[in-house]
């Protein structure tokens, strides 16, 4: 089982260490080609406006919302949670996503009022206490469909949230050496294979 991290831009090589902690073996995935030969994927934190234009640019848009649709995991931190949103708030006009979680996020939601900051965030199906959340100029789940589960909230917005095979976090686990979070999104890919 392969595990490929989305490596147009961002944090590709924490996710590569988190995933492999994790007990999967993790690809960076550049090309439709490379995106064949994986089971799952991590879309990793960075700036999601530029995400997009790579996406476009590396012809990864389609075959990618083709993936999703048909059921591949992903798992989306920060800009990741941005690009697996079918519907985005503060994004650029021409800001594509590849969807698959019925959920608004808003962009820099948290980023305005404080650019960084950690706080414990307990998350659902994560056992063992909480995990310490790294927040980013991150976004927040303004509001989701009915088929969207809430794994973690902070103040009054959902932080952590999976429909289906798909999951996502505003902070960035795969910058604090705890790999639970990746350890959950493993056993999402080895239950969907
Ligand atoms: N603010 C970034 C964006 O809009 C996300 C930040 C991050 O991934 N740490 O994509």
């Amino acid at each position: 089982m392969s595990i490929g991290v989305l490596a147009l831009q961002g944090d590709v090589r924490e996710h590569l260490t988190a995933l492999a902690a994790a007990g999967a073996e993790a690809r960076p995935v550049r090309r439709a080609e490379e995106l064949a030969e994986v089971q799952g994927l991590v879309i990793p934190g960075g700036e999601s406006t530029t995400m997009s234009k790579l996406a476009v640019i590396f012809g990864m848009l389609e075959p990618l919302r083709e993936r999703v649709r048909a059921g591949m995991p992903v798992y989306g931190t920060c800009a990741g949670m941005i690009m697996v949103a079918d519907k985005i708030l503060d994004g650029r006009d021409d800001q594509e996503t590849f969807g698959g979680i019925d959920m608004t996020v808003r962009r820099n939601a948290f980023g305005r009022q404080n650019e960084s900051f950690e706080a414990a965030i307990e998350v659902e199906g994560v056992e063992g206490g909480p995990v310490e959340g790294v927040f980013i100029r991150a976004p927040w789940v303004e509001s989701v469909g009915a088929g969207v589960d809430v794994l973690a909230t902070y103040g009054d917005h959902a932080v952590a949230v999976r429909q289906g095979n798909v999951l996502a976090t505003s902070f960035h686990p795969e910058l604090t050496g705890d790999h639970r979070v990746h350890a959950l999104f493993v056993d999402i890919v080895r239950s969907a294979g």
